[in-house]
């Protein structure tokens, strides 16, 4: 199966855990956390639409300015999720600088906090200096935080002895193309195919996409090209975990939003000789952390935010959490 995104754990396993994901076939990405971080580049960040943060802690956060900096000039908006406490910390690091010659500015930031049962959802315009322009808050239930055509994000509030958010991206469906019958119906593969996908997606049956064959360009229905070419399976996910204790109000959380996850990416601070200290501290240690893999049936882990003490003991991170460097689980 083609994959639907292209994650990267930009630090690597040290160091502040910073997950970018593409969204493949869109010139869209989503950034989880943003703590200290290299390696992406501009072109990476203006794309991105979303930036999902677990908490404030500074190793989780002070890439927002990097962010900010690098798309000030945009006109697409950037949705900020974040937990308790986010509208205020991420207003109050706009309101740090100075706005006098930003009138011209198109860039808006929602700020979604997000709370066990509702969302509170706040707007700052940079045209506008970044002041606040008073949001709305919304009910919730289940774990659902955004709607994309494609792609859905979802939350749960964890403890890490604050409020901390695991996050959950997820595919809403998967478009298989079969290419067998793409020929069969005399159709000559090309960028169309890519059209198809992203109306499938968008809901736009009804609309004709301009096919290449034989007897060259026609428009044909999503609808029917629906029929004739494509299965429909279902879609990939993506769970990223990380700064909490190892509680069993904290596993109920995470069995109730990443469940059979495909790839999980999950913090292994310590190594269990620090059991204690990461107890008293929020965190998992990599024995923890590979029991809650296996506990959610997670097809492929990721240790992330390993201390830096264990840089050249890794090999022990990952066989306490039972996994191999490739992120598959030991017996699978
Ligand atoms: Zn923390
Ligand atoms: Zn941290």
């Amino acid at each position: 199966m083609r994959p639907a995104f292209l994650s990267r754990l930009v630090n690597g396993p040290l160091f502040d855990p910073v997950v970018y994901v593409r969204i493949l076939n869109e010139r869209k990405s989503v950034l989880f956390d943003c703590g200290h971080f290299q390696g992406l580049a501009p072109r990476h960040l203006l794309s991105l639409e979303a930036v999902c943060i677990s908490h404030t802690h500074m190793d989780h956060f002070m890439g927002m300015d990097r962010v900010l900096r690098t798309i000030l000039h945009r006109d697409e908006p950037l949705a900020v999720y974040g937990p308790e406490g986010i509208t205020e910390k991420t207003l109050s690091k706009l309101k740090s600088y100075t706005w006098n010659l930003s009138s011209g500015y198109a860039l808006e930031i929602t700020i979604h906090e997000i709370f066990a049962n509702s969302v509170m959802t706040t707007r700052a315009r940079a045209d506008a200096g970044f002041d606040a322009i008073s949001g709305q808050t919304v009910p919730r239930t289940g774990t659902r935080i955004a709607d994309c055509p494609r792609y859905t994000l979802e939350a749960a509030v964890l403890d890490h002895t604050i409020p901390c958010l695991g996050y959950v991206l997820k595919e809403p469906f998967h478009i298989n193309i079969l290419k067998g019958a793409v020929r069969e119906n005399g159709y000559i593969p090309g960028p169309w195919l890519g059209d198809l996908k992203a109306l499938i997606y968008a809901g736009r049956l009804d609309e004709p996409v301009r096919v290449a064959t034989e007897s060259g360009v026609r428009g044909v229905s999503v609808s029917r090209l629906r029929e004739e070419l494509v299965t429909v399976t279902p879609g990939q996910s993506l769970a990223f975990v990380t700064d909490i204790a190892f509680t069993p109000a904290n596993l109920e959380a995470l069995k109730g939003l990443a469940q059979g996850v495909d790839t999980l990416f999950i913090e292994a601070y310590y190594l269990d000789e620090l059991e204690a200290h990461a107890g008293a501290r929020g965190h998992l240690t990599a024995r923890q952390a590979g029991a809650i893999a296996r506990e959610l049936g997670a097809k492929r882990v990721f240790p992330m935010h390993v201390s830096p003490r264990y840089h050249d003991r890794l090999d022990e991170i990952y066989a306490e959490m039972g996994v191999n460097q490739g992120g598959t689980p030991a017996g699978a």
